[in-house]
């Protein structure tokens, strides 16, 4: 914490109560600082705060809640540094990355504070000589989102922004593992002047008992959740009570796939980037690989080469390109599903051991087939199963073979081929020849068990606009 420049982060950081939650550093265990957490009374002020702060900060224009969102975007911007420091030190991943992270978080805010100026309704010809007809967009009210660990910010600013510029009050609980960047981020949005109660985070120990408020206040017009598919289900199922406006951004097992005639140093640099960005621990990760028989001992022995080549360790250390697995559990559950893939029948090319705290050396798996049970599991790790294909039907239906529809990834240079496979894959985003997808430009999101809504591009302002239809009779 010591090379934290922006002294009123630092504050807000360190406020050490009785109930403060201590935030533990996953590269060596350490404590990196303590935010305090709400009680079940607290976080039900901060609803009706949000209710009241909504009223007024839907009545300014678009135009002034851009200023505001501008304004926060270039602070971001300009506290870069400290927040990828904070951000390495509760999550773990490389320090290059998170200064990635940061732009990529506060080109959302940029993004919105533009398209909150172009939420436009339309004129309708009207169905009898005297009608006129028109729709207006409105913003829906009272936002509430839940968000993981994996991007700190850029997941809390994906939903925020676009809340914020539609005239949504918004409340963020952030991951109890990282919710240092959650409240940096916010404090900085306070000092770019967005009021107080407009943009909160909530912090509690136990986040069933979050999503059970944000779920069940009839306050709370629309939830955003990002996480497991598992926790998703659950939300959804709770948040019918109140038919909550929802969008849920889940789980991923995104194939990778490397056709005859794919250019195959760009398929294995992009194999290299889709694999091991954040150490595996994002949901547009490839999570198998699918390799053509042709080609498939010269991708594979060139992979194995370049994972090889891969430097772990402690994030901040220069150099290092794979830091800790977020803690313990996920390491044991990460060489779980190494070691079922063993049991039955998938051969270690290359590392598959843990290494001491809270990291595990970066594999590639061989011999893998389609019937191993673990292939159809999210491995959120440096783990990377490949399965030899012959023909595009099976391979098609083998990267459908799944419940999950988030990313998907293939290289090829046949054209005809492209457009097939393309249209075929059952994903909501598909890589060609690129294994790093993800921008502001463009709608991010999924299908079946991955989830619905969209963020980032002309829909994620959508999610946070209702579509109100005017009917004006007796025009003669
Ligand atoms: P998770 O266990 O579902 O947790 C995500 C968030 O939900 C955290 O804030 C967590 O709080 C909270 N939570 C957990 N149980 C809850 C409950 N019963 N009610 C309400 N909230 C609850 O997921 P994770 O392991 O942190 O994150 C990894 C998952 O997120 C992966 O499946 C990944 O694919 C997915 N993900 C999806 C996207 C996308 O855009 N589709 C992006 C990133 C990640 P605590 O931290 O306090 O436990």
């Amino acid at each position: 914490m010591d090379k934290i420049n922006n002294k009123s982060l630092l504050s807000i950081l360190c406020e050490h109560g009785d109930d403060a939650l201590a935030i533990d550093n996953p590269a060596d265990g350490s404590v990196v600082g303590y935010i305090p957490v709400q009680s079940e009374s607290e976080i039900d002020e901060c609803i009706e705060k949000s209710r009241l702060a909504q009223k007024s900060w839907q009545k300014r224009t678009a135009k002034e809640r851009s200023s505001l969102l501008y304004r926060w975007y270039e602070l971001v911007m300009e506290n870069q540094a400290d927040l990828a420091r904070l951000m390495t030190l509760e999550q773990g991943k490389p320090l290059p990355e998170s200064v990635g992270e940061v732009a990529y978080g506060a080109s959302f805010i940029q993004w919105f504070a533009e398209e909150g100026k172009r939420a436009y309704g339309m004129t309708i010809p009207g169905h009898t000589e005297d009608k006129r007809l028109m729709t207006i967009k409105q913003p829906v009210g009272v936002t509430a989102a839940i968000t993981p660990w994996n991007f700190p910010i850029a997941m809390i600013t994906r939903k925020a922004a676009p809340a914020l510029a539609a005239g949504c009050s918004f409340i963020v609980k952030p991951a109890n593992q990282t919710p240092l960047s959650a409240y940096a981020v916010v404090e900085l949005a306070r000092q770019a002047g967005i009021p107080e109660d407009v943009l909160q985070v909530v912090v509690h120990q136990s986040p069933e008992t979050v999503g059970d408020l944000f779920t069940h206040h009839p306050t709370i017009r629309k939830l955003s959740f990002t996480g497991s598919t598992r926790v998703g289900r659950h939300l959804i199922a709770q948040s019918a009570e109140t038919i909550k406006n929802t969008s849920m951004e889940l789980g991923g097992n995104a194939p990778f796939i490397v056709f005859d005639d794919a250019d195959i140093d760009q398929a294995v640099q992009g194999a290299m980037a889709s694999k091991f960005r954040n150490a595996g621990q994002t949901c547009v990760c490839a999570n198998r690989f699918y390799v053509h028989d042709e080609i498939y001992d010269q991708f594979v022995s060139q992979f194995i080469e370049a994972v090889k080549g891969l430097k772990v360790g402690n994030g901040l250390e220069a150099g290092v390109q794979i830091g800790p697995v977020i803690d313990s559990l996920a390491k044991e559950r990460i060489l779980e599903k190494v070691n079922l893939a063993v049991e039955q029948g998938a051969t270690v090319a290359t590392g598959g051991k843990a290494l001491n705290g809270c990291f595990v050396e970066p594999t590639v798996l061989t011999g893998v087939q389609q019937s191993m049970s673990f292939i159809q599991e999210e491995l959120f790790g440096p783990v990377a199963p490949i399965v030899r294909f012959n023909t595009d039907e099976e391979l098609i239906q083998q990267a459908n073979d799944t419940i999950y529809g988030l990313a998907a990834y293939f290289y090829s240079r046949d054209i005809t081929r492209i457009w097939k496979i393309a249209e075929s894959l059952e994903y909501g985003m598909v890589g060609i020849n690129e294994g790093i997808i993800s921008t502001e430009l463009a709608p991010f999101g999924g299908v079946k068990q991955s989830g619905f809504g969209r963020e980032g591009g002309q829909e994620g302002l959508e999610e946070y606009l209702e579509t109100k239809y005017l009917c004006f009779g007796g025009i003669h």
